[in-house]
């Protein structure tokens, strides 16, 4: 069954079309990879989903859920959690809090919440840095930290932006390691990824985007032997 259904969506940013008529569905369980060129339009795409821009066209369907028009809060609340490329968190609370923060969507009880934090926590490998400033953490301890924040808001699809990007080479497997574990557990997920060796062990279907429109949709294998791709995205190294 289609968790997540996309018809059409359009979004322009003046007269540049950052999202053009794009229509895809994604099943439950599913790990689709969304890539394309900078510019491409993918993290519009995660802006549109997560309702914090309205589309100007197209319609969103969540667990059979009309989303579009609803609040970020709303949509949140009903399943979506987002990380973002640029990483957001609040540098001068602790790993532990910037966790809680997110948890209070779904409860009041500070206490709660700090329970539900340390078991997200534990889930990203961070437990143990539980008490750090936010700002005292590594590049790859930050983009846990990110998917701990988006977990603990319980998500049943979770889109995550460039989970690897700018994280050094020693980092990458027990990312990729922490996104199978969550698969296993039964999320949904999106992933942007621009590194082909991890979206080839992760995805089981890719999403090529450029210049705003879907050009690509098909196994990570007939990705990298599709002619457009390879020319507008992974270039000569592959052709
Ligand atoms: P990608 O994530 O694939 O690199 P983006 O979705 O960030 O691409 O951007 C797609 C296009 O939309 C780019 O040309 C970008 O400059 C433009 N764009 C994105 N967000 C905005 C915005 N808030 N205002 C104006 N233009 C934007
Ligand atoms: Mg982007």
């Amino acid at each position: 069954m289609a968790i997540l259904e996309v018809e059409g969506l359009t979004k322009k940013f003046g007269g540049l079309i950052a999202n053009n008529d794009i229509s895809f569905r994604v099943e439950a369980g599913e790990i689709l990879g969304l890539i394309g060129p900078n510019g491409a339009g993918k993290s519009t795409l995660f802006e549109l989903l997560t309702g914090f821009y309205p589309p100007d066209r197209g319609a969103i369907r969540f667990q059979g859920h009309p989303i579009v028009g609803l609040r970020p809060d709303r949509i949140n609340r009903l399943g979506i959690a987002r990380t973002f490329q640029k990483l957001k968190p609040f540098q001068n609370m602790t790993v532990v809090e910037n966790v809680m923060v997110a948890a209070m969507q779904h409860t009041a009880n500070p206490r709660k919440a700090r329970t539900q934090a340390l078991e997200t926590l534990s889930f990203v490998g961070l437990l143990e840095m539980r008490n750090a400033h936010a700002k005292a953490l590594s590049t790859g301890q930050r983009k846990r930290l990110e998917m701990a924040r988006a977990m603990a808001t319980r998500p049943r699809l979770l889109l995550l932006d460039e989970v690897t990007g700018g994280v050094d080479q020693r980092s990458i497997p027990g990312l990729i390691e922490l996104v199978g574990r969550l698969r296993r557990e039964g999320m949904t997920l999106i992933l942007i990824e621009h590194n082909m060796q991890v979206l080839m062990s992760l995805a089981d279907r890719v999403l090529a985007l450029h210049l705003g429109r879907k050009i690509a949709d098909g196994t990570p294998t007939e990705i990298q032997n599709h002619r457009g791709v390879i020319e507008s995205y992974l270039g000569a190294a592959y052709a």
